[in-house]
Protein backbone atom coordinates (compact mmCIF):
# COMPACT_ATOMS: atom_id res chain seq x y z
CA UNK A 1 0.00 0.00 0.00
CA UNK A 2 1.17 3.39 -0.53
CA UNK A 3 -0.04 6.04 1.86
CA UNK A 4 0.29 9.47 1.11
CA UNK A 5 -0.86 12.24 3.84
CA UNK A 6 -1.22 15.89 3.84
CA UNK A 7 1.43 16.19 0.65
CA UNK A 8 1.95 19.76 -0.32
CA UNK A 9 4.63 21.08 -2.95
CA UNK A 10 4.15 24.61 -3.86
CA UNK A 11 6.61 26.47 -6.59
CA UNK A 12 6.57 30.61 -6.03
CA UNK A 13 3.97 30.14 -3.68
CA UNK A 14 1.37 28.15 -5.86
CA UNK A 15 0.80 24.68 -4.45
CA UNK A 16 0.69 22.28 -7.44
CA UNK A 17 -0.20 19.60 -5.39
CA UNK A 18 -2.37 20.62 -2.56
CA UNK A 19 -2.37 18.90 0.86
CA UNK A 20 -3.23 15.25 -0.87
CA UNK A 21 -4.27 12.64 1.29
CA UNK A 22 -4.93 9.21 0.42
CA UNK A 23 -3.84 5.35 0.18
CA UNK A 24 -3.26 3.44 -2.77
CA UNK A 25 -4.25 -0.24 -2.43
CA UNK A 26 -1.19 -2.77 -3.01
CA UNK A 27 -1.43 -4.71 -5.89
CA UNK A 28 -3.57 -3.99 -8.84
CA UNK A 29 -3.46 -0.86 -11.14
CA UNK A 30 -4.53 2.15 -10.09
CA UNK A 31 -4.87 5.28 -12.68
CA UNK A 32 -4.07 8.94 -12.00
CA UNK A 33 -5.87 11.57 -14.72
CA UNK A 34 -6.63 14.91 -14.73
CA UNK A 35 -5.76 18.07 -16.71
CA UNK A 36 -2.59 19.01 -18.31
CA UNK A 37 -1.28 20.65 -15.11
CA UNK A 38 -3.11 19.23 -12.99
CA UNK A 39 0.40 17.87 -10.98
CA UNK A 40 -0.41 14.06 -11.87
CA UNK A 41 3.59 14.22 -12.63
CA UNK A 42 4.53 16.19 -9.06
CA UNK A 43 2.81 13.55 -7.33
CA UNK A 44 4.46 10.45 -8.17
CA UNK A 45 8.12 12.29 -8.89
CA UNK A 46 6.87 12.98 -4.97
CA UNK A 47 5.76 9.67 -4.12
CA UNK A 48 8.88 8.43 -5.25
CA UNK A 49 11.46 11.08 -3.94
CA UNK A 50 12.41 12.33 -7.03
CA UNK A 51 11.17 15.92 -6.22
CA UNK A 52 11.43 16.66 -2.24
CA UNK A 53 8.09 17.83 -0.48
CA UNK A 54 7.34 20.97 1.24
CA UNK A 55 5.32 18.87 3.64
CA UNK A 56 3.74 15.46 4.06
CA UNK A 57 5.07 12.05 4.43
CA UNK A 58 4.89 9.01 2.25
CA UNK A 59 5.12 5.37 2.54
CA UNK A 60 5.43 2.80 0.62
CA UNK A 61 4.72 -0.93 1.82
CA UNK A 62 5.30 0.52 4.94
CA UNK A 63 8.94 2.06 4.41
CA UNK A 64 8.78 5.38 5.06
CA UNK A 65 10.24 7.62 2.27
CA UNK A 66 11.44 10.35 4.07
CA UNK A 67 13.61 7.82 6.36
CA UNK A 68 14.74 4.48 3.90
CA UNK A 69 17.95 4.65 2.15
CA UNK A 70 17.70 5.16 -1.79
CA UNK A 71 19.32 1.56 -2.27
CA UNK A 72 16.26 -0.03 -0.08
CA UNK A 73 13.70 1.96 -1.92
CA UNK A 74 15.06 1.48 -5.11
CA UNK A 75 14.75 -2.30 -4.72
CA UNK A 76 10.85 -1.74 -4.00
CA UNK A 77 9.58 1.06 -6.14
CA UNK A 78 10.35 1.95 -9.98
CA UNK A 79 9.77 5.10 -11.66
CA UNK A 80 9.16 5.55 -15.01
CA UNK A 81 9.46 9.62 -15.67
CA UNK A 82 7.03 11.46 -18.12
CA UNK A 83 10.43 12.93 -19.51
CA UNK A 84 14.05 11.10 -19.90
CA UNK A 85 16.80 13.03 -21.29
CA UNK A 86 19.97 10.67 -21.21
CA UNK A 87 22.43 12.31 -23.27
CA UNK A 88 24.82 9.38 -23.44
CA UNK A 89 24.94 7.42 -26.70
CA UNK A 90 23.74 3.74 -24.98
CA UNK A 91 22.35 0.84 -26.70
CA UNK A 92 18.99 -0.77 -25.35
CA UNK A 93 20.78 -3.71 -23.78
CA UNK A 94 22.92 -1.01 -21.60
CA UNK A 95 20.12 0.70 -20.50
CA UNK A 96 17.97 -1.70 -19.90
CA UNK A 97 20.86 -2.85 -18.09
CA UNK A 98 20.34 0.36 -15.31
CA UNK A 99 17.30 -0.84 -14.22
CA UNK A 100 19.56 -3.48 -12.52
CA UNK A 101 21.55 -1.15 -11.03
CA UNK A 102 20.10 -1.20 -7.12
CA UNK A 103 21.06 -5.50 -7.27
CA UNK A 104 24.08 -5.74 -9.31
CA UNK A 105 25.64 -2.41 -8.30
CA UNK A 106 27.20 -2.51 -11.87
CA UNK A 107 28.37 -6.24 -11.68
CA UNK A 108 25.55 -7.53 -13.72
CA UNK A 109 25.12 -11.49 -12.27
CA UNK A 110 24.12 -14.22 -14.70
CA UNK A 111 20.96 -13.78 -13.00
CA UNK A 112 21.14 -10.39 -13.40
CA UNK A 113 21.66 -10.39 -17.46
CA UNK A 114 18.49 -13.00 -17.04
CA UNK A 115 16.38 -9.96 -15.68
CA UNK A 116 17.54 -7.95 -18.89
CA UNK A 117 17.10 -10.32 -21.15
CA UNK A 118 13.59 -11.28 -20.02
CA UNK A 119 12.82 -7.30 -19.49
CA UNK A 120 13.89 -6.55 -23.76
CA UNK A 121 11.60 -9.73 -24.42
CA UNK A 122 8.66 -8.50 -22.89
CA UNK A 123 8.90 -5.26 -24.62
CA UNK A 124 9.35 -6.64 -27.50
CA UNK A 125 12.77 -5.66 -28.15
CA UNK A 126 14.99 -8.51 -28.63
CA UNK A 127 15.51 -7.73 -32.51
CA UNK A 128 16.61 -3.77 -31.02
CA UNK A 129 19.07 -5.06 -27.95
CA UNK A 130 22.22 -3.40 -29.98
CA UNK A 131 20.49 -0.64 -31.85
CA UNK A 132 21.73 2.86 -30.17
CA UNK A 133 18.74 4.93 -28.36
CA UNK A 134 18.99 7.41 -30.50
CA UNK A 135 18.76 5.14 -33.29
CA UNK A 136 15.05 4.29 -32.86
CA UNK A 137 11.48 5.73 -33.12
CA UNK A 138 9.66 7.84 -30.11
CA UNK A 139 7.55 4.13 -29.75
CA UNK A 140 10.50 1.79 -29.29
CA UNK A 141 12.48 4.03 -27.10
CA UNK A 142 9.63 4.38 -24.78
CA UNK A 143 9.27 0.36 -24.69
CA UNK A 144 12.93 0.61 -23.57
CA UNK A 145 12.82 2.54 -20.71
CA UNK A 146 9.97 0.46 -19.38
CA UNK A 147 11.64 -2.07 -19.73
CA UNK A 148 14.77 -0.83 -17.97
CA UNK A 149 11.86 0.11 -15.21
CA UNK A 150 10.57 -3.87 -15.32
CA UNK A 151 14.29 -4.93 -14.63
CA UNK A 152 14.14 -3.44 -11.56
CA UNK A 153 11.86 -6.10 -10.65
CA UNK A 154 10.19 -4.07 -7.68
CA UNK A 155 7.05 -4.69 -6.35
CA UNK A 156 5.36 -1.15 -7.06
CA UNK A 157 5.83 0.56 -10.39
CA UNK A 158 5.18 4.07 -11.04
CA UNK A 159 4.69 4.86 -14.71
CA UNK A 160 3.92 8.31 -15.47
CA UNK A 161 2.17 8.09 -19.20
CA UNK A 162 3.57 4.86 -20.18
CA UNK A 163 1.43 5.20 -23.93
CA UNK A 164 3.84 8.09 -24.65
CA UNK A 165 4.73 7.99 -28.30
CA UNK A 166 3.04 4.22 -28.58
CA UNK A 167 0.45 3.49 -31.20
CA UNK A 168 -2.62 1.50 -30.60
CA UNK A 169 -1.39 -2.05 -30.97
CA UNK A 170 1.61 -1.19 -28.74
CA UNK A 171 -0.33 0.77 -26.32
CA UNK A 172 -3.09 -2.58 -25.77
CA UNK A 173 -0.08 -4.64 -25.21
CA UNK A 174 1.32 -2.26 -23.17
CA UNK A 175 -1.88 -2.22 -20.78
CA UNK A 176 -2.67 -5.76 -20.83
CA UNK A 177 1.01 -6.07 -19.82
CA UNK A 178 0.38 -3.59 -17.04
CA UNK A 179 -2.52 -5.77 -15.90
CA UNK A 180 -0.59 -8.98 -16.36
CA UNK A 181 2.24 -7.62 -14.17
CA UNK A 182 -0.48 -7.16 -11.46
CA UNK A 183 -2.88 -10.22 -11.54
CA UNK A 184 0.42 -12.92 -12.40
CA UNK A 185 2.89 -11.42 -10.64
CA UNK A 186 1.44 -9.24 -7.85
CA UNK A 187 2.78 -5.92 -8.48
CA UNK A 188 1.37 -2.43 -7.86
CA UNK A 189 1.64 -0.35 -10.70
CA UNK A 190 0.56 3.11 -10.43
CA UNK A 191 0.19 5.15 -13.89
CA UNK A 192 -0.72 8.79 -15.21
CA UNK A 193 -2.55 8.21 -18.34
CA UNK A 194 -4.91 10.41 -20.50
CA UNK A 195 -6.86 7.76 -22.28
CA UNK A 196 -9.68 7.57 -19.90
CA UNK A 197 -10.85 4.81 -22.13
CA UNK A 198 -7.23 2.64 -21.04
CA UNK A 199 -7.98 3.77 -17.71
CA UNK A 200 -11.49 2.46 -17.48
CA UNK A 201 -10.88 -0.72 -18.95
CA UNK A 202 -7.60 -1.53 -17.03
CA UNK A 203 -7.59 -0.28 -13.88
CA UNK A 204 -8.90 -1.38 -10.77
CA UNK A 205 -9.10 1.90 -9.30
CA UNK A 206 -8.76 5.69 -10.41
CA UNK A 207 -7.68 9.03 -9.25
CA UNK A 208 -8.78 12.12 -10.47
CA UNK A 209 -7.00 15.20 -9.99
CA UNK A 210 -7.59 18.76 -10.86
CA UNK A 211 -5.45 22.15 -9.75
CA UNK A 212 -3.31 19.92 -7.15
CA UNK A 213 -6.32 18.34 -5.43
CA UNK A 214 -7.36 14.69 -5.54
CA UNK A 215 -11.11 15.36 -6.78
CA UNK A 216 -12.10 11.98 -6.75
CA UNK A 217 -11.15 8.35 -6.31
CA UNK A 218 -12.60 5.27 -6.97
CA UNK A 219 -13.45 2.13 -9.65
CA UNK A 220 -13.54 2.95 -13.23
CA UNK A 221 -17.80 2.80 -12.42
CA UNK A 222 -17.81 5.13 -10.30
CA UNK A 223 -15.37 7.57 -11.76
CA UNK A 224 -16.78 7.07 -16.00
CA UNK A 225 -19.79 9.06 -15.04
CA UNK A 226 -20.67 12.35 -17.02
CA UNK A 227 -20.64 14.27 -13.45
CA UNK A 228 -17.75 13.05 -12.27
CA UNK A 229 -15.50 13.64 -14.94
CA UNK A 230 -17.38 17.13 -16.02
CA UNK A 231 -16.11 18.02 -12.43
CA UNK A 232 -12.51 16.94 -13.47
CA UNK A 233 -12.56 18.42 -17.42
CA UNK A 234 -15.10 20.74 -17.74
CA UNK A 235 -16.18 18.61 -20.54
CA UNK A 236 -19.56 16.64 -20.97
CA UNK A 237 -18.10 13.27 -22.07
CA UNK A 238 -20.91 10.41 -22.88
CA UNK A 239 -20.77 7.22 -21.76
CA UNK A 240 -21.78 4.17 -22.81
CA UNK A 241 -21.21 0.36 -21.89
CA UNK A 242 -19.61 -1.38 -24.17
CA UNK A 243 -18.39 -5.51 -23.72
CA UNK A 244 -19.05 -4.20 -19.76
CA UNK A 245 -16.62 -1.59 -19.73
CA UNK A 246 -17.13 2.33 -19.52
CA UNK A 247 -15.92 3.93 -22.40
CA UNK A 248 -16.17 7.75 -22.92
CA UNK A 249 -17.20 9.42 -26.00
CA UNK A 250 -15.69 12.58 -26.29
CA UNK A 251 -14.62 13.34 -30.40
CA UNK A 252 -16.98 15.57 -30.95
P1 LIG B 1 0.58 17.19 -14.93
O1 LIG B 1 1.57 16.06 -14.89
O2 LIG B 1 -0.71 16.87 -14.24
O3 LIG B 1 0.31 17.68 -16.33
P2 LIG B 1 2.62 18.61 -13.46
O4 LIG B 1 2.67 17.87 -12.18
O5 LIG B 1 3.72 18.36 -14.44
O6 LIG B 1 1.19 18.43 -14.14
O7 LIG B 1 2.61 20.16 -13.14
C1 LIG B 1 1.70 20.73 -12.22
C2 LIG B 1 1.89 22.23 -12.19
O8 LIG B 1 3.14 22.54 -11.61
C3 LIG B 1 1.86 22.89 -13.55
O9 LIG B 1 1.14 24.09 -13.46
C4 LIG B 1 3.31 23.16 -13.84
O10 LIG B 1 3.45 24.28 -14.66
C5 LIG B 1 3.88 23.39 -12.46
N1 LIG B 1 5.30 23.00 -12.35
C6 LIG B 1 5.80 21.76 -12.52
N2 LIG B 1 7.13 21.75 -12.33
C7 LIG B 1 7.49 23.03 -12.03
C8 LIG B 1 8.72 23.68 -11.72
N3 LIG B 1 9.87 22.99 -11.66
N4 LIG B 1 8.69 25.00 -11.46
C9 LIG B 1 7.53 25.67 -11.48
N5 LIG B 1 6.33 25.14 -11.76
C10 LIG B 1 6.31 23.83 -12.03
MG1 LIG C 1 2.61 15.06 -16.37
Amino acid sequence: MIRIENVTKSYSGTAVVDAITTTIPAGGVTSIIGPNGAGKSTLLSLISRLLPMDSGTVSIAGLDIGRTPSKDLAKSMAILRQENHITMRLRVRDLVGFGRFPHSGGHPTTEDKAHIEAAMAQLDLGALADRFLDELSGGQRQRAYIAMVLAQDTDYLLLDEPLNNLDMKHSVEMMRLIRRLADDLGKTVVIVIHDINFASCYSDTILAMREGALVHQGPPAQIMRIEVLRDVYDIDIRIEEIDGNRIGVYFA
